[in-house]
């Protein structure tokens, strides 16, 4: 099967995919998230019926299915057959109540990216809105993501998961420090990253556990 960037490759050619760097080339960078999940709906939505009979399902999820249909679709110059207009996925962010993905947007301001150069995890921000439920407090964001060159001005590791939209640094109003600390721990078990800092906590969803 494609690879992801292949994947988004193609999808930025059919017009599916849209998420841009700040130099106006397609954000590919192999990592899947939203913005990926979206394009491959689209797609499966505008080529739903398969000229061998067979049905698309939209779930926005890549499989051996959608890969053949995109062979086809590049190979026959198959028009789409449904109009494109923006779905919104069930799982899309903007269902996300106590985190949004404009949380995520780097904080160079535009010094070295466009504010996003890569996709905030789903899981990132699944993690997050269930903090925010516990607590019934907005996520207050300090630090999402983080493009390579910001990550150096500000300090942050060279394999930080801030780079790879896996990360958030940020606090809750009218909670102690510690208590989001302690209640994140639980959450997290036995993986993921968590840190407690003067401003607050550090979140990532990796898949070895670490704390500091
Ligand atoms: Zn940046
Ligand atoms: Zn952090």
């Amino acid at each position: 099967m494609m690879n992801i960037s292949q994947q988004q490759a193609y999808l930025f050619a059919l017009g599916y995919y849209k998420l841009m760097r700040k130099d106006g080339t397609p954000s590919i960078e192999g990592i899947g998230g939203p913005a990926t999940r979206q394009a491959i709906y689209n797609f499966q939505l505008a080529h739903k019926k398969r000229p061998d009979g067979t049905v698309l399902s939209e779930d926005g999820i890549w499989g051996p299915a959608t890969e053949k249909a995109l062979r086809e679709v590049i190979g026959n110059n198959e028009p789409p057959q449904a109009a494109l207009k923006p779905v919104k996925l069930p799982q899309s962010t903007d269902d996300y109540k106590w985190v949004s993905i404009d949380d995520f947007k780097c904080r160079c301001r535009g010094r070295f990216c466009n504010g996003w150069p890569a996709e905030p995890h789903t899981k990132t921000l699944d993690l997050l809105e269930q903090i925010g439920e516990h607590f019934q407090r907005r996520i207050q964001p300090h630090s999402g993501l983080r493009c390579p060159q910001w990550n150096a001005h500000e300090g942050g590791a060279a394999t930080s998961k801030h780079m790879y939209g896996m990360a958030m640094d940020f606090h809750l109003d009218g909670v102690t420090h510690q208590d989001l600390y302690n209640y994140c721990d639980q959450l997290l078990g036995d993986s993921g990253g968590l840190g407690i800092y003067p401003w607050g906590v550090h979140i990532d969803d990796r898949p070895i556990k670490g704390r500091w």
